[in-house]
């Protein structure tokens, strides 16, 4: 299962969409290639759009009296001010958005490991840290899912962070058509994928769907999403994995011959030892759903957290 709802992504200028980066050159990306069809972006080039030009010569962070500052070190001049405007100014025209792409180690766009140094001259860096559009991005959207380009070449990296970007796309499909009705069903067919992130907070939901203390929808829907947005800001660990693959085999284990429940249980000992995929697992479990009509099981959007043609085994080993 996927969604109607388009995630609304922010995505570095420089990865695929124009030759803005400070030695006039794009860098084409596989993943965010794949994504345009998918979800709506909404390009940012913080460095362009202050007016540095391009090519420029590279600025850099620069940490004075325990405030960082965006130097050029060429010219010597301070941007600070012109990027902490921008950033404000382009983060009050942002809404909706679940998910940004940065530019890795970029002093603007960086979400993490960025260079931060002691002057604007040569030297050593002092410290790692985070790029002054991306440390906005992050306080302004503190549960959007965010990522750069390098960490997405991680296949687990890359697969927790579509999960949780189409299903927060989905939460705010809920969100804006709120129901009781829809509220019930978004928790139902979310129960699994929400397993895999934290089960306690998915249990937390399923209080909150229910209704125990008869709150207004308005305040369910948003007590709902609060916790829902905390689960999934986390990543997903392989024993929580194996735990909501246990669950939704269980609903259809009744019906399987002892061969058939071999198969899956093997399988689910290959899956332990990262001898088989994620993938493979719900394949198994979508087999059953074609084979049984189990339609509760149909119903989980862990099945297909997002769109099939997005799914790419390539990794960088990092
Ligand atoms: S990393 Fe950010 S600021 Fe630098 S070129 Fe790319 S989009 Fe522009």
């Amino acid at each position: 299962m996927t969604t109607d709802c388009k995630p609304r992504v922010v995505v570095s200028r420089c990865l695929g969409f124009e030759s803005c980066r400070y030695n006039g050159q794009m860098l084409a990306d596989n993943l965010i290639e794949r994504l345009k069809s998918h979800v709506e972006i909404i390009t940012v080039c913080p460095e362009a759009d202050i007016g540095l030009g391009t090519p420029r010569t590279p600025v850099r962070l620069v940490k004075q009296q325990g405030e960082i500052m965006m130097i050029q070190p060429s010219t010597g001049e301070d941007v600070s001010q012109a990027m902490h405007a921008y950033n404000q100014s382009t983060m009050a025209g942002l809404s909706d958005i679940d998910g940004f792409i940065m530019k890795s180690r970029s002093p603007s766009c960086g979400p993490a490991g960025v260079k931060v140094y002691a002057s604007s001259g040569k030297g050593a860096t002092a410290e790692k840290g985070v790029g002054l559009f991306a440390q906005v991005a992050m306080q302004r959207f503190p549960f959007a899912a965010i990522e750069d380009e390098g960490r997405l070449k991680n296949f687990h990296l890359r697969e927790a962070f579509l999960m949780r970007l189409f299903a927060l796309a989905r939460l705010r499909q809920l969100i804006a058509e709120p129901s009781v009705a829809g509220l019930t069903t978004f928790h139902a067919s979310h129960k699994l994928l929400m397993m895999c992130f934290h089960q306690e907070m998915m249990r937390q939901c399923g209080r909150i769907a229910s209704n125990g203390d008869g709150l207004p929808l308005a305040v369910m829907v948003e007590r709902y999403a609060g916790v829902f947005r905390e689960a999934l800001n986390r990543q997903p660990g392989q024993r929580n994995i194996i735990n909501a693959l246990y669950h939704g085999y269980g609903w259809i284990s009744e019906g399987l011959s002892a061969a058939d429940k071999k198969l899956f249980l093997d399988a689910m000992e290959e899956y332990r030892d990262d001898r088989v995929t994620l993938a493979t697992m719900l394949h198994l479990l979508k087999s059953y759903v074609a084979r049984f009509a189990h339609d509760y099981l149909g119903s989980q959007h862990i099945l297909e957290p997002y769109p099939r043609d997005l799914f790419n085994l390539s990794d960088s080993g990092r």
